[in-house]
Formats: structure tokens, sequence, C-alpha cells
């Protein structure tokens, strides 16, 4: 293809040969300054896959391309160093006895060492650290070490960067702040990325593309709006975020599921499972107008500022529906639920 920096094909790794493989098959590429998510849950092999790509481990089977070079095969190692990869670790790895600028110095090896300097000084420009160069590492915020490892990282002007689960150790509102102002520094470097995470609001607010992981596997690949809209599994659905999932009998593009009739956004037939996000469907009072919509009794109410979530005991099961702050039901109210979108057909798996 044209366009791709890395190409990942059929990547698989046991570290037990009795074992499931730990990275099953997985297939992805990436595109020039483009910032790759690899999302999943503990243990499903997001960490391996990075590190697969860095060169710390050695695959089984598949292989991994960066500009049409095979760096990894199960004939061919190239190793760590000589990948042109950088990588930030969860734990930012600085050296505490050197300042900001010695870090940063230390990642460039192959340039001469009178342009050393300049290219670190640049690097602390990009990430606005200048000011804090002659600083040593806990004489900064957690925010500004994290970022000080980007720019050690992207110093010796690597092909692409790996960072694994880099926001983790930072406390909320930090890393809310740190994972913006890496975004930007991303974008303005033209760096290309993967960046591995549990965190879905972070995967959704950083990424350009998302691969979502289950067991070793990318069980879907999309932009966040299509892997938080049109979630393949019913895993993707709840992974990405909160749902209503239930069983449906459809015909065409109508349904009829425990929240009455409901359109569907592709054509299926027979028994399916569905997803609607809770703010696809909202609520209005019980009035003898309302024929539309399908009864129930708000049973909880999670106020949360700019929206309210709902609980809604319906006759056949409970759902959950985000309001904005202005439709205040009571515990105990009748009520009726209307979806505002279609629901989304899974797959069965
Ligand atoms: P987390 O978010 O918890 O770091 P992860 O998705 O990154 O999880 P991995 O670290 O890739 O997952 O681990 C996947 C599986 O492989 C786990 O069951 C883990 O115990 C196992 N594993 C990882 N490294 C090794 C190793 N060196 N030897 C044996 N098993 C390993």
């Amino acid at each position: 293809m044209m366009n791709e920096l890395l190409r990942v094909t059929n990547l698989t790794k046991r570290f037990d040969a009795q074992d499931d493989p730990v990275v099953n098959k997985v297939s992805f590429t990436v595109n020039p300054e483009e910032i790759f998510a690899i999302l999943g849950p503990s243990g499903c092999g997001k960490t391996t896959t990075l590190r697969l790509i860095a060169g710390f481990e050695r695959t089984d089977q598949g292989s991994i391309q960066l500009k049409g070079k095979t760096l990894e095969c199960p004939y061919t190692h190239r190793s760590p160093e000589k990948r042109g990869i950088g990588f930030v670790f969860q734990d930012f790895a600085l050296f505490p006895h050197l300042t900001v600028m010695d870090n940063v110095i230390f990642g460039l090896r192959d340039i001469p060492k009178s342009q050393k300097t300049a290219r670190a000084a640049e690097m602390l420009e990009l990430i606005g650290m200048m000011p804090f160069s002659k600083r040593k590492p806990h004489e900064l915020s957690g925010g500004q070490q994290q970022r000080v490892a980007v720019a050690r990282a992207l110093a010796p002007r690597p092909e692409i960067l790996l960072m694994d689960e880099p926001f983790s150790n930072l406390d909320a509102v930090l890393r809310q702040t740190t994972r913006d102002e890496v975004r930007r520094i991303l974008k303005e470097a033209r760096m290309s990325s993967i960046l591995v995470t549990h965190d879905q609001e972070e995967a959704l607010s950083v990424a350009d593309r998302i691969g979502v992981m289950e067991n070793g596997s990318l069980i879907q690949i999309g932009t966040p709006e299509e892997v938080y809209y049109r979630p393949k599994t019913k895993f993707v659905a709840q992974f990405l975020g909160r749902t209503n999932v239930f069983p449906a009998m459809a015909s065409g593009l109508e349904a009829n599921s425990n929240i009455g009739n409901i359109m569907l956004d592709r054509p299926a037939r027979g028994d399916v499972l569905i997803s609607i996000r809770p703010e696809h469907l909202t609520l209005e009072h019980t009035t003898p107008a309302n024929t539309q919509g399908i009864s129930g009794v708000v049973l909880n109410k999670e106020f949360k500022g700019h929206d309210i979530t709902y609980h809604v005991k319906l006759e056949r099961c409970n759902c959950i529906v985000h309001t904005d702050n202005r439709m205040p039901f009571s515990v105990g109210d009748n009520v009726v639920v209307k979806p505002l979108e279609p629901a989304v057909v899974l797959d069965k798996s």
C-alpha cells in the first residue's frame, strides 16, 4: 500500500509451546504521522505486541515490516537499537542523577557531539521544557517527567515511537493534560506512534485509529468514532463505554426487542444481539398521549453535573439512559424510553 509506514502481519507469540498464543495472528498497519492505539484489558497481549515490534521478543510466526524492510519474522531479527524505533515506558525511566538536558542528550548516540546540545534543545523547545533544562527529574511533576521521556525518545528521530501505558502513573487531572500535550507534540513532530492502553477514554481521545484487542487477537480496527458507534462485537461495545445489549428479532432494518421496536444500523434477519448506547436513548414522562416507546420506572439516578445516567426498569429487563441535566426525573417516576438512533447489530462471537 502506498502510504503505510509499519505493517504487522499475522504476528503470533507463545511463551509456552503448550499454551494458547499470547499474541494471535495480529495484523495491522500504521500510516505516517498516525497515532495508533492498541486498546484492551489487562493480560490481553498488548505489551507483548509492542515488545515484538521493538525487538525485545522474538516472534513465532508472522512478520513486522518498517518502510517495506523486514524487522522481524521467524528467520529474521533485527536488534532493537537497529530498528529506528523509539520507546517510552510506563515509569518514564529517566536517569535521576542527570539534568533534563542530559537525559535528552543521553538518547543521542549516533550524531556528532557538537550537534547533540542543539538537537536536545530543539526537543525541549518542542515539549515546552527549555526553562527546566537544568533541573533533575525529581524537581519536575509527573506530567513534566513524561514529556521529557517523550523528548528523549524523539531526539534520535525514530521512524516510529512506541508508548506502553505512558500516562498510567499520573493522577487523573495530570493524565488528561499530559495526554493532550503528548498528542500535540507527536502531531507537531509529525511522528507515527503506537500507544498501548487499557483506558478506553485515553485511546478515544488521543488516537487517530484504535485496534481493540481481546485474548491475543485484534477484534476490530477503526477510528475512535467507528469503534465507539459501530462496535463489531459485544466485547468491543462494552469495552469502549457503557452500553445496553439486548437480544432482538430482526426483520430487515427493524427489530423487536426488550426496548420495543427499534431501527437497526444494518439489515438482519432472525435472532440477533443489538447494542444501543445510553446517550442514544431518551426518557419522557408517561402520559396518556405518549403511545410510542416502551414503559418503565426509574430505578436509580447518577447525577454527574453535565449529564445524568438513569437506570430504568422495563418489563423484561433494565436499561441505562444518559440525558442532559435539564431532564430531571426522580426515582420511582413512570417513564417512556425512546430510541434516538438505530441500534447496532453485533456479530455473533
Ligand atoms: P497489562 O495491561 O496487564 O500489561 P497486556 O495486555 O500488556 O497486559 P501482556 O503483558 O502482553 O498483556 O501479557 C499477555 C500474557 O502473556 C499474560 O498472560 C502474561 O502473563 C503473559 N506473559 C507476558 N510476558 C511473559 C513472559 N516473559 N513469559 C511468560 N508469560 C508472559
